[in-house]
């Protein structure tokens, strides 16, 4: 008789997007007039720019033809797509990172919730408070995080950092000591970003107690500060403690085409076993490789056209950072995040809890956004506004927000 994995039954619903989904509908349904604009997922709206049309064209028709087509692509990623990410996105920023120690993939989630697998199933994790969700429930599946206290919302095993206005939004080293760090930065949901001295401090402390970090840096393309890492790579040290997670899906809006990659570098040795082998062996055996059109139209990314777009694309959703916090300013809202990244963290007002802000938002101004609780404890008396609505819909939906 099969029995089920259990640690799968200890995770609480998934209760965030689906709640907002029905809290929106019911509003929808009660006011049929009303034109809701949802500044609430993290998806992207513009359309691939021609650049990467184009190049998905080309590898369309190279399949239609027995001399160009392409079955199986390898395991971790065509080598031409390996070497110009090694060149454009490390080589260019002065890291050193090999081609063969990027792993192209389907996306980043799939990356930071696979990547526990290769670690031993003792491992303490540290995470952010508030965080990616992926990053807790991918190790609670894997029967890592011990008992869920539904009223602290916090795992018995998981070490929680805390990040709030009062720190920046970056956490401190941890009391306890973890295995395992995760760090995402530009960061999802409070739009903060960490800078090169922070950051080497922590590289610094992963290398000192022998735990690894993985970074992701999903939101790499939104960073504009000159001080903002775009790789934790540019810190010293960070090969013999650091993996990188980065995805194509918000630098070129590729959210339904799907790919992004880890950097395992070959200096993550434990016990004479490299990281990078375990990944290696870990990515042949689940995963069966990353379309060939899909990573010919990542390489279009890094074309000289591609970049010019992409630029403009990324700015686009920038401008809508600006119209966000330029008007929540003015009406005198507290607002951090939307510099470096494409999301707006907002205290709410008058103490009022995230979810009873979302109520008023959706009755008073048709605005849909995320309830920062829903990211973590710490994500209490928050709210998270994304850039990635069309302007016109941003801009109606912040005039909103003023009059209200
Ligand atoms: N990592 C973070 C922090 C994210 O916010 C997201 C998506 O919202 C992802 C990873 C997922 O990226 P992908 O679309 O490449 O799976």
């Amino acid at each position: 008789m099969y029995r089920v994995n259990e640690d799968y039954l200890k995770l609480p619903g998934s209760y965030l997007f689906s709640t907002i989904g029905k809290k929106s509908r019911a509003f929808k349904e009660a006011h049929p007039e009303a034109d809701v604009i949802s500044l609430g997922i993290g998806d992207v709206t513009q359309p691939l720019v021609p650049a990467i049309i184009k190049a998905l064209h080309a590898a369309v028709d190279d399949m239609s033809r027995a001399e160009t087509f392409h079955g199986y692509s390898p395991d971790l990623g065509y080598s031409w797509l390996r070497e110009t990410i090694a060149k454009n996105d490390y080589e260019d920023r002065g890291c050193s990172i090999s081609p063969d120690e990027i792993f192209i993939s389907d996306g980043a989630k799939s990356d930071s919730g696979n990547i526990q697998e290769i670690f031993s199933r003792d491992s303490r994790i540290a995470v952010c408070d508030p965080v990616y969700p992926v990053y807790v429930d991918s190790n609670v599946m894997a029967g890592r995080c011990g008992t869920y206290d539904p009223k602290t919302e916090r795992w018995s095993d998981v070490i929680y950092m805390p990040c709030v206005a009062e720190n920046n939004f970056t956490p401190e080293l941890p009391k306890e000591e973890p295995d395992i760090i995760y760090l995402c930065y530009p960061n999802n949901p409070t739009g903060a970003s960490i800078t090169k001295e922070r950051l080497s401090e922590w590289v610094d402390y992963a290398n000192r107690i022998g735990a690894v970090i993985i970074y992701d840096a999903a939101y790499e393309a939104y960073i504009s500060a000159p001080d903002v890492p775009h790789s934790i790579y540019e810190c010293e040290g960070a090969r013999s403690c650091a993996i990188e997670i980065r995805s194509f899906s918000k630098n070129a809006g590729f959210t339904g085409t799907r790919l992004g990659f880890t950097v395992v570098p070959k200096d993550l040795e434990r016990g004479g076993v490299k990281l990078h082998s375990l990944w290696a062996r870990r990515h042949g055996t689940k995963f069966n490789g990353a379309p060939y059109i899909v990573q010919k139209a990542a390489m279009a990314v890094y074309s000289e056209e591609g970049k010019k777009e992409l630029k403009e694309q990324v700015g686009y959703y920038k401008r809508n950072c600006r119209v966000i916090m330029d008007a929540l300013k003015e009406s005198g809202y507290e607002v951090y995040g939307g510099v470096d990244a494409p999301y707006i963290w907002m205290k709410t007002p008058d103490q009022m809890t995230s979810w009873e802000f979302f109520d008023r938002l959706l009755e008073k101004a048709h605005v849909v956004g995320t309830p920062g609780s829903g990211f973590g404890p710490s994500g209490e008396h928050y709210f998270r506004l994304t850039a990635f609505g069309t302007y016109e819909n941003t801009k109606e939906a912040v005039r909103r927000i003023q009059r209200m």
